[in-house]
């Protein structure tokens, strides 16, 4: 049986749809799932424009795209986690079990991780093979497309989770796709006040919609002059830095608050300047570095937060494409003019 598969055939820019065998041939500890929706990541994103990371990282062919939820078809025989007919979604980190890390229960940290969709075949396609270890058994109740976006959320989760933000001031920095779910996030959580810096006035927007009290554009005002305004000038108890932009990270240190924490998900480029002794040390602040998804932990909050109803779902996923417009639907998410945009095979 053949399927439809979006790959990275070539070392170059976009995708190509080929026409390529199911993946039946499945190890004792995999499982084939009907793929029913797909989101986009901004690291889908770096592969098809083919930026310096992709060119270092990816080795074609491969079959790209890892958020999704889709429908168990059939598992190998040491199967025991999923059964045939839930409704799955996947962690996209594939990890050894053994290093020391793995050993301590800090898989997110495993030194021998493997990426879906990056190191191994991904999910835009009509079909997909995973490890077993790494699915979720979804709530069948919640739509396919919605479902398709935990693993992103997943990220805003644990940055969003990772310090307590109930009755905190919270700057979400950055409104991107996951910044944008982590404004959501701290408004259902019951943040006392969110500030969302951004620039793009259609993510300004979005941000306001799904929950900031404030939003700051740093190409218009003071940052750091607006949010101690804001704040009786004492900073945010919490930033949540999603921007990964060196000038943004800079001002964050200068407006949190003394005793605040920062939770860190954006990677950027080269170093900061920032000043150790005054914004680090006497301010007393913790840092703590998001990386991936606590496994399973942020799935289990994710989970939770979807089946609140409170979360704007359908703020956050903008756009719903036919599998097959893969390149409307990649001009869209390029244009930053989107939430999560979400393809159906
Ligand atoms: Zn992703
Ligand atoms: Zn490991």
């Amino acid at each position: 049986m053949e399927m439809v598969a979006y790959i990275k055939a070539t070392r170059g820019p976009g995708f190509t749809r080929v026409m390529k065998p199911v993946p039946e041939d499945l190890k004792d500890n995999e499982v084939l799932i009907k793929v029913l929706a797909a989101s986009i990541c901004g690291t889908d994103v770096h592969i098809y424009e083919w930026n310096q990371w992709s060119q270092n990282r990816i080795k074609p062919p491969l079959t790209v795209g890892h958020e999704l939820a889709g429908k168990v078809i059939k598992v190998g025989k040491d199967v025991k986690n999923v059964k045939l007919g839930d409704i799955v979604s996947a962690e996209t980190h594939i990890v050894c079990g053994t290093c020391e890390w793995c050993q301590r229960g800090e898989y997110h940290l495993c030194e021998n991780t493997q990426i879906i969709g990056v190191d191994t075949d991904g999910c835009f396609a009509e079909y997909v093979r995973l490890p077993s270890q790494n699915l979720i058994v979804n709530n069948p109740k919640t739509d396919p497309k919605y479902l398709s976006i935990q693993e992103p959320m997943g990220n805003a989760v644990h940055t969003m989770m990772h310090f307590p933000i109930k009755d905190k001031t919270v700057a979400v920095v950055g409104c991107g796709p996951i910044g944008l779910i982590g404004v959501n996030i701290a408004k259902v959580l019951g943040a006392k006040k969110i500030i969302a810096i951004e620039v793009n006035d259609y993510r300004i927007e979005k941000a306001k919609a799904l929950g900031a009290h404030v939003v700051i554009n740093p190409m218009k005002e003071d940052v750091i002059e607006r949010v101690l305004q804001e704040t009786n000038r004492k900073g945010v108890d919490v930033v949540a830095e999603f921007s990964g932009k060196k000038s943004a990270i800079e001002a964050a240190f200068k407006y949190v608050k003394k005793g605040g924490k920062m939770s860190m998900l954006g990677i950027g480029n080269g170093n900061l300047e920032i000043n150790f002794s005054d914004d680090i040390v006497f301010k007393g602040i913790s840092i703590y570095g998001v990386v991936g998804r606590e496994m399973f932990r942020s799935w289990e909050q994710t989970r939770m937060l979807l089946d609140s109803g409170k979360m704007n779902l359908d703020q956050i996923v903008t756009h719903v494409y036919p599998m097959d417009q893969m390149e409307e639907a990649m001009a869209m998410m390029i244009s930053g003019r989107s939430g999560k945009i979400v393809l159906i095979p």
